[in-house]
């Protein structure tokens, strides 16, 4: 593995730095104080930075020589909702809150990049380092995106990195094309007829409506989309009544659809309406219909994710990139800066769970639980893939 120098000597540094974000988790949009110690950081290395898009994002930038080519390079800085349980020097100082995601390194890896471009970056063009808010549902790159972030910062491309617990470190996956999940919710209100459960003759009974159209539903993934799509629906929460002998006025149906590309999601949304309305006229109840799409697919651009395996495979060799990794159906808002511009987004392994330090906790080191520690050796790994590939894009004449 070829890592850059000074980077690697800057190591120790980096580490104290995730530490101590990771010690200070904030959540989506409250991150005031990571945002302030991110931009102190770009302004002691001389980069000028752009505070207040998407409410707490920063961006930093790093402009060398004449060309008016540019590359973004971006990372997210919000926690969870999460209890720490690990116990370890650098665990999480606000209950309740918890950097379960790895957020705290990818915003430390993107510093330690920005650092080494500043100071001895090579290459003709403007770098923006783009640190935003709320990746945790909260559409942050969505939020920076209408304050203005590709207007005020032109750029032909820009890319995202995600950790990926069980893989290992040194290796990276990419996938051209779709790589994570649209995520969509619903709830679908379902009005009959209130009744003595005795007496069901004299009502409508919406929870029998809301069993036939759960039924119904499951042809769509199966009978109506085509079977090389993927797509997920799953119904999380059936909610009516309240004793035993009253058939209910409502019931409720709540979950999530997930889906690859956004086609198979209209058909999906539509489907499911139609469904849902012709099964409770056929029952003479009525529905109410709620559908709210959250995230889009994360679909990466085959040329720039072309760019970024060559500048991986140059960096870990040929073993160390999984260049057909298997998508998942979790999802990500950086898919908001893919529709907007061309890029790619890669996952980065942060290993078993065995870097932890004493005192974790006793779970598996995987995304969102409460034993996740974001893995210090990529730190370097990370760093020196941004600034590999900003100086590729960006080369000098
Ligand atoms: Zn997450
Ligand atoms: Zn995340």
């Amino acid at each position: 593995m070829k890592l850059i120098d000074p980077i690697v000597a800057f190591h120790s540094e980096l580490q104290a730095l995730r530490r101590n974000i990771h010690a200070h988790p904030e959540l989506c949009y409250e991150e005031q104080r990571t945002a302030d110690v991110v931009a102190e950081k770009l302004t002691q290395w001389d980069i000028p930075v752009l505070r207040g898009m998407g409410v707490t994002g920063v961006v930093g930038i790093i402009k060398r020589g004449t060309s008016n080519r540019a590359i973004g390079l971006r990372a997210d800085m919000d926690a969870l909702p999460v209890q720490e349980s690990n116990t370890f020097a650098h665990r999480s100082t606000i209950d309740g809150k918890m950097h379960a995601c790895g957020h705290d390194g990818h915003t430390a890896m993107l510093l330690g990049a920005a650092r080494h471009l500043a100071l001895h970056g090579t290459f003709d063009g403007t770098v923006y380092v783009i640190f935003q808010p709320a990746e945790e549902g909260g559409a942050g790159a969505r939020r920076m995106i209408e304050d203005g972030l590709f207007e005020r910062c032109p750029m032909q491309s820009v890319y995202g990195m995600h950790n990926w617990p069980g893989q290992a470190v040194g290796t990276f996956g990419v996938t051209p094309g779709p790589m994570m999940a649209s995520s969509n919710e619903f709830e679908v209100i379902i009005k009959g007829k209130g009744a003595h459960a005795a007496q069901p003759h004299k009502g409508i009974d919406p929870i029998m409506v809301a069993v036939q159209i759960a039924q119904g539903w499951q042809t769509i993934v199966s009978r109506n989309k085509s079977p090389l799509d993927a797509g997920v629906l799953s119904i999380t929460q059936i909610h009516s009544g309240s004793t035993t002998n009253v058939i209910p006025d409502e019931a409720t149906l709540v979950g999530t659809v997930r889906t690859f590309t956004i086609e198979v999601l209209d058909l999906m949304e539509q489907r499911m309406r139609d469904v849902a309305t012709h099964t409770a006229a056929a029952y003479d109840a009525t529905i109410e219909f709620k559908f709210k799409r959250n995230y889009p697919p994360l679909i990466n651009h085959p040329a720039e994710t072309a760019f970024a395996v060559d500048v991986l495979r140059q960096m870990v060799g040929e073993d160390g990139v999984n260049a057909s990794v298997e998508p998942t159906m979790g999802s990500e808002d950086f898919a908001f800066m893919l529709q907007a511009l061309p890029g790619c987004y890669v996952f980065i392994g942060n290993g078993e769970g065995d870097h932890r330090d004493m005192g974790h906790g006793l779970g598996p080191c995987n995304l969102h639980n409460p034993s996740y520690d974001f893995n210090d050796d990529l730190l370097p790994i990370g760093a020196s893939y941004w600034v590999n590939l900003a100086e590729a894009a960006l080369p000098c004449r």
